[in-house]
């Protein structure tokens, strides 16, 4: 029976890169992918248009994947966003960048990236097998074994786990990879999600779904503490809160929601000024539109579609005249433009997240190689491993960095 140089498991862009890099190497690789193609998940990256990588500096690189983002000093030096985007530019594919730095393919169709790893990968004939899940995976006298559920058996002397996180289990990445992990010794942090919506308890906020309220600031209150949140848009959804910055913020949030009940999300309508500002231009304001309705002059602070129900919750009367508005009223007003409240009652589940946060690890990974200390010629690459890059493409080139390096390493370049 062939033994393989390589055995690739999963086949998402950490797998993909993974495999091409040892296939570049001139090594024997087979790439074992449950589904049916390649790449399921990274076709929905970036709503579609995958957000690849980030022009960012390997500073914010390492920043954004937190306490121990300088883990991934090493693969993002070896394989850097700059290499990714050349990697597609050879290959025809250009690039465009947006706002915040994020770059995605210039066709603006995830489907060209997957198009472009199923290429390199027949042309270096990366033998792929579809519908392989991989249900065992053991070590014996330092050949690995890996047999799949239909119990075909594969052997081969170096193998890269790549099979993901347990999010959008739909896609294939359903956390098997952290069974094998674990049978072999390793330790598995908890796994939460990252780049989750949260749940609201007000159900004003149900009713206007798709409303975005743009620019506001925002900052969670519990426990008597307050945590500000960079300014920036907020989704409300059918069951609670979405947008960029919930998103980028919801893995310190589910933190918390976890220990503390009384979460409050506090949003400022008017982050540019200050409350004595406000409530200044509030009393000029009604001096010279004293025969206004309170609803139509809060349509210069509000969307329109929000006004009334926000009223409500804080009992002001929509249609009171401007001039007819007490003192009480008026610092009602200002604190509900200034910190209007939110109850967060808990996180959509995992399944739901971009990226799951736990994993492998990091202390168990030698940086330079994505090698296991605990099982030699045994690589991790991509989200299996422990914790997670903000939103902006850091996910996706962490993937191929450390998809790249472990199949460099895998083929004896350590
Ligand atoms: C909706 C959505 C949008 C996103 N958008 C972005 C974005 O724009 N930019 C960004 O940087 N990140 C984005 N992410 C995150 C990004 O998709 C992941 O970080 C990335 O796909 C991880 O790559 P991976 O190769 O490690 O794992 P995956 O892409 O999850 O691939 C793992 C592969 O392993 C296979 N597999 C699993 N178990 C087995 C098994 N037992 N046997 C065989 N095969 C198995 C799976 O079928 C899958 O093909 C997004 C995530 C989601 C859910």
């Amino acid at each position: 029976m062939e033994i393989f140089d390589v055995a690739v498991i999963g086949a998402g862009p950490a797998g993909c890169m993974a495999a091409l890099r040892a296939a570049q190497l001139n090594k024997e690789v087979i790439l074992l992918e449950r589904n049916d193609k390649i790449g399921r998940k990274l076709l929905l990256t970036g709503q579609g248009r995958c957000n690849f990588t980030n022009i960012a500096s390997l500073k914010v690189f390492l920043e954004m994947f937190g306490k121990r983002g300088s883990f991934y000093r090493d693969v993002f030096y070896k394989f850097s966003n700059y290499d990714l985007i050349d990697y597609f530019q050879s290959r025809g594919l250009g690039y465009k960048v947006e706002d915040s730095g994020r770059v995605f393919p210039i066709t603006e169709k995830s489907k060209t990236v997957v198009d472009i790893l199923k290429k390199d990968l027949d042309e270096l004939q990366v033998k792929i097998l579809y519908n392989f899940r991989l249900k065992y995976l053991n070590k014996d006298s330092g050949i690995f074994q890996l047999s799949s559920t239909k119990n075909q058996l594969i052997k081969a002397h170096n193998v890269i786990i790549a099979t993901g996180g347990a999010s959008y289990k739909s896609t294939g990445s359903s956390g098997d990879g952290f069974k094998f992990a674990e049978s072999l010794g390793h330790h598995i942090t908890k796994l939460t999600p990252g780049g989750v919506p949260l749940l609201v308890e007000e159900e004003w906020v149900f009713q206007r779904k798709g409303v975005t309220l743009e620019r506001v600031g925002m900052s969670i209150e519990y426990d008597g503490k307050i945590k500000h949140l960079p300014r920036g848009n907020l989704l409300l959804t059918h069951f609670g809160i979405s947008g960029p910055v919930i998103l980028d913020m919801s893995h310190m949030i589910v933190e918390i929601i976890d220990i503390y009940e009384d979460l409050k999300l506090n949003i400022d309508f008017k982050p540019e000024i200050n409350q004595e500002s406000l409530e200044t231009q509030l009393m000029e304001d009604f001096q010279i539109y004293s025969k206004k309705s309170l609803k139509n002059y809060l349509k210069q602070h509000l969307p329109q579609s929000l006004i009334e129900p926000i009223l409500q919750t804080v009992s002001l009367d929509p249609q009171k005249k401007l001039n007819q508005i007490t003192k009480k009223d008026r610092l009602k007003l200002i604190k509900t433009l200034k910190s209007l409240q939110l109850t967060i009652i808990d996180n959509l589940p995992l399944d739901k997240a971009l990226v799951t946060c736990g994993g492998v690890s990091k202390k168990q990974i030698d940086p330079r190689t994505m090698e296991s200390k605990l099982v030699k010629n045994l690589y991790f690459a991509g989200e299996i491993i422990s914790g997670c890059g903000r939103r902006g493409g850091y996910n996706l080139q962490q993937a191929f960095s450390t998809g790249y390096v472990a199949g460099e390493s895998a083929s004896g370049k350590k």
